[in-house]
């Protein structure tokens, strides 16, 4: 791994477009894997392609309430006579003639002899003699062997993440365990003489570790298991340790403060010692100073420590990162054209990740406005957002009614 060193008078700030295709290119996925119940699978990633044990749906069956029929069987007979029932599960096993129909429930299998079926609403029944109100198209209303996906068929990839939805699909082919790979364990401190744990009072000078909590918050919404070490002093034989351990326990560590250059800032010093770091200034804001790299057995991220910035490059940065590490296939995010509604400052030179709210008009054309105060150190104006506004970095100042990309952040209830 190669450097760009913050302190460097010739260095520029790198692309965040290039920080991340570094960071990417340079991690592989871990490769221990597990079988878990497919009831423990929410959020983890498959390990192997999952292909349909079985023809989906398994046999030809009835999409409505209705009376099954055979088209041509039935063509120049205008009444049919009526000669059983099939519901889900319970089959009509005999076959079905010309001139004759069977009731049947949605999910029955589809009798021998029958190709489709009339939803009831449009059949008129006298005693066992049935007919229709409308001409018949072949197939209608069946839902055919196979129609969705065939036996061997490869329904769901390596590297998809489980959500409710996937669930859902490996659950309907009666797979009860699913390999996927093994839970990524990410080890996490705060770095600051200045922080005070939650709970005790503040003497002059101190401020809340609010970052440890925000950091940590995201990691488990990722399915990650945490290993808390909680605020180590700005003291390089404490911080030391802290990597030394971390790296014996954890599959990558983050931390956040100390990656600047100032005074107390002896995370760069340790990790040019222990292991391959990058630092980074990256041409995006909040953000800017990042560090990169890996020690023997784990992955390293400095996240800024600034509230705000510490959120934005976890979320922007490691955790595409890390979910390359944990399997997963990268996805590029989604994001959307919007109307904004207040004025917006912008210095041309850095990318933006603003924080904004979007909501949809009657008409569903979506706008967006910023949160607050844009300070890095402003936790306000995370709290009360539901997007990034995000701004290339070649564009100056933006006036109410200009269109800009926002990205909403993934809270969907059907991951
Ligand atoms: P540093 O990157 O260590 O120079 O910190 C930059 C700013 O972020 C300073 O104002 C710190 O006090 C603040 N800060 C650092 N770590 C945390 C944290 N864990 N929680 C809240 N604020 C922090
Ligand atoms: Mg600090």
């Amino acid at each position: 791994m190669s450097f760009c060193d913050i302190s460097s008078p010739t260095h520029s700030m790198m692309p965040f477009e290039d920080a991340m295709s570094r960071m990417l290119n340079s991690i592989s996925p871990i490769e221990d894997r597990e079988n878990l119940g497919l009831e423990d699978c929410l959020g983890r990633v498959l390990a192997a392609d999952i292909q349909s044990p079985l023809n989906m749906p398994p046999f030809d069956n009835s999409a409505m309430d209705g009376y099954a029929l055979s088209v041509e069987g039935s063509q120049s007979i205008t009444t049919l006579t009526l000669i059983g029932t099939a519901l889900a599960g319970v089959p009509f096993e005999p076959i079905v003639g010309a001139g004759e129909c069977v009731i049947i429930m949605t999910g029955a299998k589809l009798p021998q002899g029958c190709d489709s079926v009339v939803m009831q609403e449009l059949v008129n029944v006298d005693d066992n003699k049935i007919s229709f109100k409308h001409p018949i198209a072949q197939g209608q209303c069946v839902r055919t062997c196979g129609n969705e996906f065939k036996l061997g068929e490869v329904v769901l990839k390596r590297g998809d993440v489980m959500s409710a939805r996937h669930i859902a699909l490996i659950a309907s082919l009666g797979l009860a365990t699913v390999e996927v790979f093994k839970q990524l364990k990410v080890a996490i401190f705060s770095t600051g003489d200045e922080l005070v744990a939650l709970g005790q009072p503040l003497k002059t000078g101190q401020i809340y570790d609010s970052n440890r909590f925000a950091l940590i918050a995201q990691l488990k919404k990722m399915n990650i298991s945490v290993l808390d070490y909680g605020v180590i002093k700005d003291n390089p034989q404490h911080i030391k340790a802290a990597f030394e351990k971390a790296n014996q326990q954890a599959d990558a560590v983050i931390t956040s403060g100390g990656v600047s250059v100032g005074e107390a800032d002896y995370t760069k010093d340790i990790l040019q010692e222990l292991g391959e770091i990058d630092f980074w200034k990256i041409a995006m804001k909040p953000g800017k100073p990042m560090a990169f790299g890996r020690l023997s057995q784990s992955l390293f991220f400095g996240l800024p420590g600034n509230p705000v910035s510490a959120m934005v490059t976890f979320y922007q940065l490691a955790k595409p990162a890390l979910k390359k590490l944990s399997g997963a296939t990268p996805k590029a995010p989604l994001r959307l054209s919007a109307t904004v509604t207040n004025d917006l400052r912008k210095s041309v030179g850095r990318l933006e990740f603003q924080r904004g709210f979007a909501s949809t008009d009657d008409n569903g054309v979506l706008s967006v406005s910023t949160t607050k105060e844009q300070g890095s150190g402003m936790v306000g104006s995370m709290c009360h957002a539901n997007c990034f506004i995000i701004l290339p970095r070649e564009r100056g100042n933006i006036a109410e009614g200009d269109q800009v990309m926002i990205e909403i952040f993934d809270n969907n209830l059907m991951e």
